[in-house]
């Protein structure tokens, strides 16, 4: 798997794909180690590198779902996927996030979410997903502190306003302490970890 993994280092450097960088794969493999989640749903496959992780650090036949709206990405992710012994575990729907988290079987719950696509979309997931997470499950969301943005008194890019805005009403969202316990992980590009509350 070590050659694999760097295989696919590599190739996302190259081409420029955000996979999950460095700093924050270190606390996203404890997570994963910590919490063995079974049923995964992530929100963002890119090249299959986070979804590897979540196999190869997990719980022993985990089961990922992978929603990927880039056709060219999906099958990338999937080349390299079939180059593991986890083929089997790890199935890529095509298509908008949004959209096809909506067609999931409701009955189906999950031990994590990992929310990781379009950053100005995780309010959206967030409240999306609440209804397949088990009682018990994780919500992750990479990236939640934007290259800094998100903290930052200073106004970001323009071309950054709407993410920012939203990455700042999704921490404020799973801040609400009435709902949900949240630690945010400042490793990497800001790694947020939500547990719901039970009375919900
Ligand atoms: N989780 C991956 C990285 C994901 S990068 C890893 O760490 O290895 C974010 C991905 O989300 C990109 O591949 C992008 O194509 C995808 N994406 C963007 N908007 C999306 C949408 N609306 N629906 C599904 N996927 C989307
Ligand atoms: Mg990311």
């Amino acid at each position: 798997m070590e050659a694999l993994f760097k295989q696919m280092e590599d190739f996302a450097k190259e081409n420029k794909v955000p996979i999950i960088n460095e700093n924050g794969r270190k606390v996203f493999i404890e997570i994963i180690k910590k919490y063995k989640p079974q049923r995964v749903l992530e929100i963002g496959t890119a090249i299959g590198y986070s979804a590897l992780l979540t196999t190869y650090y997990g719980a022993e036949n985990a089961k990922i779902i992978s929603l990927e709206l880039d056709e060219e990405r999906a099958k990338q992710a999937q080349d390299f996927i079939n180059q593991s012994a986890y083929r089997e575990q790890i199935k890529i729907i095509l298509g908008d996030a949004a959209k096809n988290i909506e067609k999931l079987d409701k009955n189906y719950k999950f031990d994590m979410v990992f929310i990781d696509a379009a950053k100005g979309q995780y309010p959206d997931y967030l409240q999306k997903v609440l209804p397949l997470l088990a009682d018990d499950g994780i919500i992750l969301a990479d990236n939640v502190l934007f290259r800094g943005y998100v903290m930052s008194e200073e106004k970001p890019p323009r071309r950054y306003k709407t993410i920012v805005k939203r990455l700042r009403e999704y921490i404020a969202m799973v801040s609400d302490t009435d709902k949900f316990t949240t630690e945010i992980f400042e490793n990497g590009d800001g790694l947020a970890l939500t547990k719901r509350l039970k009375t919900n």
